[in-house]
């Protein structure tokens, strides 16, 4: 890509690039049956950008058809009970504090519908659901009937759906025209008496902030801090009623009325600044953690534990060779006995971790240590965790 692209959010032909990375990925979460395979698969490029104007981070060489979301995609995190607690916290927050009874809700990127199912599946609700997604791989009704399946990308041809509430959770980081997207959603909504949304997505403060590199990676071309999410909401005709962060501080949670006035904050280079600093120290960590899995590697094997998109894109930039990392610990048993995209390494549970004698596992995302503890003490397993 060369010149200046326009923001997809604000259209200011700001925005400067901070981050390049060639010939990644471009699935994270697509597991493969043979490390061959694995290695083979599609790449792509990383060239992140960050708005002046509105603060919007997203990939300039991002090409959406490079990836497909099909049924062997599988980037369900509810193996983890920590992840099913904050799910459910979610759903209760809609249901009890929102109030969100009676209503027809619609879901962008529903999965296997987990989340619909806590806010439709019970009668006593007076839900509906209607979930989009191409990945959905259940059945095509579920809690008789009051909950339906569309498997297939919500575009702006489905605004017929007539929803009252639309909830879209780790969907909008994956689409590369985030305005479209909440243009369509306030279609979908236009004949709610109450119309609502309801959004959760990374912050891409928290990982400029904390330095994350690993949570650049190709599938999410489109990060949002506060202020960016806020301008893109505000273009679509929505004005925001809530933002929080949630789950120790990594996703933003923004609540959004289709009347309604909100005070607005823009971003006044805020962002860009955190980018620069960001681009200033990703060098210097990905040095350090070269460092320290070396002196882990000398002490016996490492592990990592997660094999999600944190995971491989840790995997990919540290150990592209299958050298350092002996392999990567997760609980979804889907993903166990395959392979790593990019690099091939083998996925197991963590009860190989014995079998295998791992002293050390490098944890990809601390909020489960807790749990990830818990499974290690209750099979007596000694493997360290570190972060
Ligand atoms: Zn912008």
């Amino acid at each position: 890509v060369s010149g200046p692209a326009a923001c997809p959010v604000c259209s200011s032909l700001t925005p400067e690039v901070f981050l390049r990375r060639g010939g990644v990925p471009v699935h994270q979460n697509l597991i493969f049956d043979d490390p061959a395979s694995a290695v083979a698969t599609p790449r792509g490029d990383l060239a992140f950008a960050c708005c002046q104007d509105c603060g919007f981070v997203f990939n300039q060489a991002f090409s959406p058809a490079l990836l497909s979301y099909g049924p062997s995609y599988d980037n369900s995190q509810m193996h983890s009970p920590a992840f099913r607690e904050h799910v459910r916290a979610l759903a209760d927050h809609l249901l009890r504090d929102r109030g969100l009874r009676g209503a027809r809700i619609l879901e962008v990127g529903c999965g296997r519908g987990d989340f619909l199912e806590l806010l439709a599946g019970a009668p006593d609700t007076g839900n509906l659901g209607l979930g989009f997604d191409p990945s959905h791989a259940g059945p095509d009704t579920s809690a008789d009937g009051r909950i339906r399946y569309f498997r297939r990308y919500f575009t702006p041809r489905e605004q017929h759906v007539r929803a009252d509430a639309a909830v879209c959770r780790h969907v909008i980081e994956h689409v590369p025209d985030p305005l479209e997207l909440a243009l369509a959603l306030r279609e979908g909504l236009s004949s709610s008496e109450r119309p609502r949304v309801f959004l959760e997505t990374p912050c891409v403060e928290w990982i400029l902030r904390n330095c994350v590199f690993w949570d650049f990676f190709y599938e999410h071309c489109s990060l949002f801090s506060e202020r960016s999410m806020e301008a893109l909401l505000r273009r679509a005709g929505f004005a925001v009623t809530q933002t929080r962060h949630v789950f120790g501080g990594q996703y933003l949670w923004t609540e959004a009325e289709l009347s309604g006035y909100s005070p607005y904050a823009p971003d006044g280079g805020r962002t860009l600044r955190l980018a620069r600093e960001y681009a200033g120290r990703e060098d210097a960590a990905l040095r350090s953690w070269e460092g320290r899995l070396a002196g882990l590697r000398e002490a016996g094997k490492v592990a990592l534990w997660g094999a999600g998109a944190k995971g491989a894109a840790f995997a990919n930039l540290l150990d592209p060779a299958c050298e350092l990392i002996e392999c990567v610990v997760d609980l979804n048993p889907n993903k166990q006995g395959r392979f790593l995209p990019g690099t091939g390494h083998p996925i197991v549970g963590f009860r190989e971790l014995g079998e295998r004698g791992v002293p050390n596992a490098v944890l990809m995302n601390p909020n489960y240590r807790m749990e990830n503890q818990d499974l290690l003490d209750r099979f007596d397993i000694h493997t360290k965790l570190v972060w």
